[in-house]
């Protein structure tokens, strides 16, 4: 299997590419800086270097030939203005699926988030309403897709604990409770694994069941 992430150098994405190296898999880093290219390389994967907010479709196309799957885990981050939560979150990774399909590639996992069915409340403040409004204008762009077979992930909040192996995932409303990058990026790697998951949104927060486990019930 071939897999291309695009924000190949972040915490999600570093740890998705060390997984699936692990696994034997082929994997690829989309990233903007070229000093990034180390970090990514020591995960196993390979590198590309591309700015998402700067590049076209026809100019990341060729980088995704004979992939097998794509994974946007890009965010314009925090501290980030408005203008590039549109730029990253929501055009991005509109890109990324108008070169997938140029590409001739199906399988997209969207790395969205929880929490962008509410209104955003605006007392968080300008650029969070922003972020909440790119990341919903995304799902709904890639799921009005016919060329993608697409599955979104809305992990809740995110911390760099180490991974327990264990969470909630489900197609419903979930409580909402932390979970780890690693445990992120476990269930990523597994979404991969299982394409009977396209068309699903999927929450994610921390829980009880093992994450191959909690993959295969919500394809069920
Ligand atoms: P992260 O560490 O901030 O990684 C995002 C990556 O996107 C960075 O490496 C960044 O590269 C890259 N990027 C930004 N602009 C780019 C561009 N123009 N071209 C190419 N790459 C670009 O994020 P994370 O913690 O792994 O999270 C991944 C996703 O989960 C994000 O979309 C985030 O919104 C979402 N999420 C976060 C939370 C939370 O609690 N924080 C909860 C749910 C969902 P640079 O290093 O060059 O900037």
């Amino acid at each position: 299997m071939r897999t291309v992430i695009a924000g190949g150098h972040g915490k999600i994405a570093l740890r998705l590419a060390t997984v699936v190296a692990n696994q034997g898999h082929e994997v690829v880093g989309v990233v903007r800086n070229p000093d990034h290219r180390a970090d990514v390389e020591q995960t196993g994967a390979a590198v590309v270097v591309a700015d998402l907010e700067k590049a076209s479709a026809a100019d990341l196309a060729p980088h995704l030939k004979g992939a097998d799957a794509v994974v946007f885990a890009a965010g314009a981050g925090p501290g980030s203005t408005a203008e590039r939560k549109d730029t990253v979150d929501r055009a991005a990774a509109e890109l990324l699926a108008d070169a997938a399909a140029q590409a001739g590639v199906r399988r997209y996992v969207l790395v969205s988030s929880t929490g962008v069915d509410q209104e955003p409340d605006p007392s968080r403040g300008e650029v969070w309403v922003a972020y909440v409004r790119a990341k919903k204008a995304a799902e709904d762009a890639l799921r009005g897709r016919t060329d993608l077979d697409l599955t979104i992930l809305r992990p809740g909040p995110l911390t760099d604990d180490p991974g327990v192996g264990k969470v909630a995932l489900s197609t419903g409303p979930l409580d909402r409770r932390e979970v780890t990058r690693d445990d992120t990026a476990a269930v990523l790697a597994a979404l991969l694994e299982a394409p009977g998951t396209a068309g699903l949104t999927l929450e994610l927060m921390g829980g009880d069941h093992d994450v191959v486990g909690a993959v295969a019930a919500v394809q069920a």
